[in-house]
């Protein structure tokens, strides 16, 4: 009994003839059984190509085999892949993500192994060497300084040759075939750049010094924690986190940041850049496929030091992950809605509680959850309350759209736009806040009423203008804007409704002639190097105003911004959302920390219609506590989270009625008990969406409740439809 139980992280080996079971990343719950093959022997987290009825499969040794399947019917694994193992820690965070979130386990390792390509070491690629002797041909410029080039040089690829030479491709190859150049064969090695721990930080303030030498300390030490670094948008949250990567980095660790857009982190890396003089390594889904796999290997080697990515990041197979941290920790983009659904914050909490990790989560408003969990102590807070060096926060008023309205068919009050005129006169930047893309959200026919719907989902068509298009925001659809309505035939009668950023901007170019502005919302801004664009045209001054979507609320420092409007400050408080008013709460907030970010003291102007509303006084009076406080109080009072947890059920399917049988099935089934409720099933908000039916049925239990047993049986014991898909969502955050 003395002798010391192996630990679950302990690699066993098996010998070559011995059973082991492995994991495929296909949506099946458990591990195969396979024979190791009589040439090696395998080690949990090995990848290895296996059988797979008549195809051939990659997966990962999962321990060993349950040993049920019989003798002759099992098959030989075929190779090991040469590759760094999957570290025990990935797999244990698999086991336990895929049991919170109700997926089949291969479906969250086919995330961490998204990669096919880099599970075989890089292939050898073609490059060129001159020759020792010249042949005698003939000599051209292009020729010339190609030759000039691989003087002594290091082998070279064509595509390197050409673009180092200036020449095109076919040069090289003319210089091969006349015998001048040589082929060798040669592994592509990744340039990586380490971030350099010993740059120097600023100096920093006493709050930031604590919190820092905090997180340094739970680095060194090599421990879970979770801290939380609570503070106004400005006040140094980045500077500290980064004194943690230091320390990372310091003891050969691996970073992962989170961010929620990636794609629109241009500042974020320039930063860092400054800061560490190398780039990170970045994850997220505008890669090319020759990036994806050069990053997956580097990560699972260990060499990428400081990774930062968007959620799906976090299933990295991470050789030795010594800090985790996620940027604007609130944020909604977090959560994955679709395949294997799951919040990345969460999950990353997990992750760092099974590596024995310190994290990091940093916002300027954060969730409620979050707080919570600092209030109680669970996580360790530090407050940033000041903007660095006393740089001011933002002034914010509102204005009362009963009082102060508009001219009829327009959408700036008379206060925002003497505030537009006034800013740019003064030499400022403006930035106009509609989270509405294209010209209007509906167009509807004067005549009759008729509204333009989507066929496949329940969303009127947006049009967008400049596109020329009606169109549905959700599937894609869309058409031509038509001369005249489809149901009345008349003609001329079509008239768009409320505003969309487009339009705006055609209210400013009758206010301000000449304004210089740009629109900033998905339907322009698609990736890192267009957001790249957007930042360096508003950094040199190039535009005096910017309208944009949610897409330039997060992160962005622009020293010359003083002026933030919002258009349609209520716009977030509509609809039944449990988080809508927590979550316009944070939204705007972040939006009005845009103004007034360098030595110009900002200030916020907020269209509203509810002026009483507590989301509005909270961001009026700045008193963000007193807002936490009653949004808490009102959970804690209707048991909604964090006091009480949901489930969501997404009933969906092409056919009707199927979908409302399978629902009514699935109530029927339902549990019930003292501390859970069942609501519904009722029509999704989106009844429609891309051509499929969804009823939504959500389950509410305490806290204590532990709801994956009790969901598992539920489904378990419910008769199934044909065609129809029962997604489970557990903590939802959007209720679609
Ligand atoms: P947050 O992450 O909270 O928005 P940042 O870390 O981005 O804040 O800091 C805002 C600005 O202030 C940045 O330009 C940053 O470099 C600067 N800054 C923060 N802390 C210090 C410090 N201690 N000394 C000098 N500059 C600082
Ligand atoms: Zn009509
Ligand atoms: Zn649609």
């Amino acid at each position: 009994m003395s002798e010391k139980p192996s630990t679950p992280g302990d690699p066993i080996r098996y010998p070559p003839g011995s059973r082991v079971a492995v994991q495929l990343p296909l949506p099946i719950g458990g591990a195969y059984d396979y024979r190791v093959n009589a040439q090696f022997s395998l080690t949990d987290g090995d990848f290895v190509k296996v059988p797979l009825g008549p195809r051939i499969t990659h997966g990962v040794v999962w321990g060993p085999a349950a040993g049920d399947v019989d003798e002759n019917k099992l098959k030989d694994v075929i190779s090991r892949l040469d590759c760094p193992p999957l570290p025990a820690v990935s797999r244990r965070f698999i086991d336990w993500t895929a049991n919170y979130t109700l997926q089949a386990k291969g479906s969250v390792l086919k995330m961490a192994m998204s990669v096919r390509d880099a599970l075989d070491p890089p292939k050898p690629v073609t490059a060129y060497l001159r020759t020792a002797e010249q042949p005698d041909i003939r000599l051209t410029p292009a020729r010339i300084r190609i030759l000039r080039l691989m003087d002594g040089g290091p082998p070279r690829t064509t595509t390197e040759i050409a673009r180092e030479a200036a020449t095109s491709p076919g040069v090289v190859k003319g210089l091969y075939d006349a015998g001048a150049l040589v082929k060798v064969s040669l592994i592509p090695e990744p340039t990586v750049f380490i971030p350099d721990a010993n740059r120097p930080g600023p100096i920093l303030s006493d709050k930031q010094f604590t919190a820092a030498g905090h997180l340094v300390d739970a680095v060194v030490k090599n421990q879970f924690s979770v801290s939380l670094l609570d503070g106004v948008p400005g006040s140094g949250k980045t500077e500290v986190y980064f004194e943690a990567i230091t320390a990372a980095l310091r003891r050969d660790g691996q970073t992962l940041v989170l961010l929620p857009e990636i794609a629109l982190s241009a500042q974020w890396l320039a930063r860092f850049r400054a800061r560490f003089g190398a780039d990170p390594a970045v994850w997220h889904s505008d890669l090319t496929m020759a990036q994806r796999r050069t990053t997956w290997r580097l990560v699972a080697e260990g060499r990428a030091r400081v990774v930062v990515g968007a959620r799906s990041a976090l299933f990295l197979p991470f050789r030795q992950l010594d800090l985790i941290v996620i940027d604007e920790e609130h944020d909604g983009a977090f959560k994955q809605e679709d395949g294997v659904i799951y919040n990345a914050r969460d999950m990353a909490v997990v992750r760092a509680r099974l590596g024995k990790i310190p994290i990091v989560l940093a916002s300027a408003t954060p969730s409620l959850e979050t707080v919570v969990n600092a209030t109680t102590g669970r996580y360790r807070l530090f407050d940033l309350p000041v903007r660095h060096a006393g740089a001011q926060l933002p002034n914010i008023k509102a204005v009362d759209m009963l009082k102060d309205p508009p001219p009829r068919g327009r959408w700036l009050s008379p206060a925002l736009a003497d505030a537009i005129t006034q800013t740019i006169g003064a030499g400022e930047q403006v930035l106009l806040f509609l989270n509405r893309r294209g010209y209007a959200p509906l167009t509807l026919c004067r005549t009759c009423g008729h509204r333009f719907q989507c066929p496949r989902c329940t969303a009127w068509l947006v049009e967008h203008r400049l596109a020329g298009r009606l169109q549905c925001h959700h599937c894609g659809f869309h058409i031509s804007p038509p001369q005249c309505c489809p149901e009345c035939k008349s003609e001329n009668s079509l008239v768009a409704c409320g505003p969309g950023v487009e339009r705006l901007a055609e209210e400013l170019e009758t206010l301000v002639p000449d304004i210089r502005m740009t629109i900033a919302a998905s339907d322009n801004i698609q990736s890192p190097k267009a957001a790249a664009e957007l930042v360096r045209r508003i950094e040199a001054h190039e535009v005096d105003l910017i309208i944009g979507t949610q897409i330039v609320a997060k992160g962005y420092h622009f020293p010359l911004l003083t002026l933030v409007g919002v258009i349609d400050a209520d716009l977030g408080l509509q609809g039944g959302d449990p988080r809508a008013a927590e979550r316009t709460f944070q939204l705007l907030y972040q939006v009005a920390g845009r103004a007034g970010r360098g030595d110009k003291p900002g200030r916020v102007l907020l269209q509203t219609y509810l002026q009483q509303h507590p989301v509005m006084q909270a961001l009026l009076s700045g008193d963000r506590n007193a807002f936490i406080e009653t949004e808490t109080k009102a959970r804690r009072e209707s048991m909604m989270p964090p006091f009480g947890r949901l489930v969501s059920l997404i009933v969906s399917g092409t056919h009707e009625t199927s979908v409302d049988q399978a629902a009514q099935a699935l109530a029927r089934t339902a549990p019930s008990g003292k501390t859970l409720q069942v609501l519904g099933p009722a029509p999704a908000p989106f009844a429609l969406l891309r051509g499929r039916h969804r009823r939504r049925l959500l389950l509410k239990t305490n806290r204590e409740t532990a709801v994956q047993p009790l969901v598992r049986q539920w489904l378990a014991r419910t008769p199934r439809f044909k065609k129809v898909r029962i997604q489970v969502d557990i903590d939802p955050m959007s209720f679609f």
